[in-house]
């Protein structure tokens, strides 16, 4: 196992932000996987999963069970573990320019589309190695000031040497659930049937440029741009939603490391057979998933637990107003589990209130929460 760091210049004279990293294996016979916890840094579960996985990947390493390479991030977003207001620890925002932290990721196909024309060849293998220090070029290319911006390309320039990218988040409360792409489905489904997924939710674009999105797209940019070549999809990427803010548990976040483990041994980064469950439900368009929202404000009681297939005209919440009494049903717009929902029980108007995995798709711009 090797430790270890990046120092980020903070914002002002004194301040350093270290960004630590484990990395286990040589990569010589396997895949390369990356796993990152607590981008969002209020989001626990990831965090603790992480951590778990590298004590498990410590004992895989000691038995020489590493065939390919892992690189873990147990604590992504040292800027946002140290952000508070009034005493709340504020990780998903940067408090400085309101940006969320998991958004802006460059996207570098243009610049790689400009660079790598004359050195691909026949051979996709071959390719995919050019494409990928292509990529690393690229992203060398822009010089970010804003501390947040470093650490965007500072976890960038680590995931774009991994075949697989795993972004561990987690909602206010929810089941498992995972967010992923066309092009990363296949690869993940099984990472999703381990982790015992309620929901996965499948976009092409969902806005905002993500993490995970980041890693990806350019592949297939670069594979579009140039059809006559043996490119391939050389990154696979998801967001692993771990439950909810309050789900930490030792016990819980073990499970979560052994599955992580059993996907390394699925695709080959360690040694071993590992058997693939049946996965718990049918991937979703996210472009189907509804997100509910509290026409009025006042105080929220939820009508049907998480995890709770609804149909559509459902009553999933009402929400009271405190003053007048009045009640105010909030009804499912489609049929679906309902998988997240937020961990407050005061709603605002407009206040997102939980979301449906429908199969139906019925949105189209962003996605994603903001
Ligand atoms: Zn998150």
């Amino acid at each position: 196992m090797h430790e270890n760091f990046i120092d980020i210049p903070g914002r002002t004279t004194g301040t350093i932000h270290r960004l630590t990293w484990f990395s286990f294996g040589n990569g010589n016979d396997g895949p390369h996987v990356y796993v990152q916890g607590g981008l969002h840094a209020d989001e626990g579960p990831g965090m603790l999963a992480a951590r778990l996985l590298v004590d498990r990947l410590i004992e895989e390493d000691g038995a020489g069970r590493v065939r390919g390479r892992v690189t873990v991030v147990p604590a992504a977003n040292p800027l946002a573990l140290g952000q508070f207001l009034h005493g709340d620890q504020q990780g998903r925002f940067d408090q400085y320019d309101g940006r969320n932290f998991n958004r802006d990721y460059p996207d570098l196909s243009a610049r790689v589309i400009a660079s790598v024309g004359d050195v691909l060849t026949d051979d996709p293998k071959v390719n995919t190695g050019r494409i990928r220090q292509a990529l690393l070029q690229a992203l060398e290319t822009i010089e970010p000031s804003a501390p947040s911006d470093r650490l965007r390309y500072a976890l960038m320039r680590l995931a774009l040497l991994a075949d697989v990218v795993i972004d561990l988040h987690c909602d206010g409360e929810a089941e498992v659930h995972l967010y992923t792409q066309p092009v990363s489905l296949e690869r993940v489904l099984p990472l999703a049937a381990l982790t015992r997924c309620r929901a996965v939710l499948v976009a092409d674009v969902s806005g905002g440029e993500p993490f995970d999105e980041a890693l990806t797209k350019p592949w297939g940019a670069i594979a579009k741009a140039f059809p006559e070549k043996a490119v391939a999809q050389g990154c696979t990427s998801c967001t692993l939603e771990l439950r909810g803010r309050m789900d930490v548990d030792r016990k819980v976040a073990a499970n979560d490391a052994a599955a992580l483990v059993d996907y390394l041994r699925h695709i080959g980064v360690l040694t071993g057979h590992s058997e693939i469950p049946a996965l718990p439900c049918e991937p979703t368009p996210l472009a189907g998933s509804e997100a509910l929202v509290a026409p009025i404000s006042g105080v929220v009681s939820f009508s049907v637990p998480l995890g709770h297939q609804v149909s559509e005209g459902d009553v999933i919440a009402e929400i009271t107003d405190p003053v007048t009494g009045d009640v105010h049903a909030v009804r499912a717009g489609t049929s679906g589990v309902f998988y997240a929902r937020p961990a407050t029980r005061i709603a605002e108007i407009n206040k997102r209130l939980g979301k449906i995995a429908g199969a139906r798709p019925f949105r189209d711009g962003p996605l994603l929460s903001p």
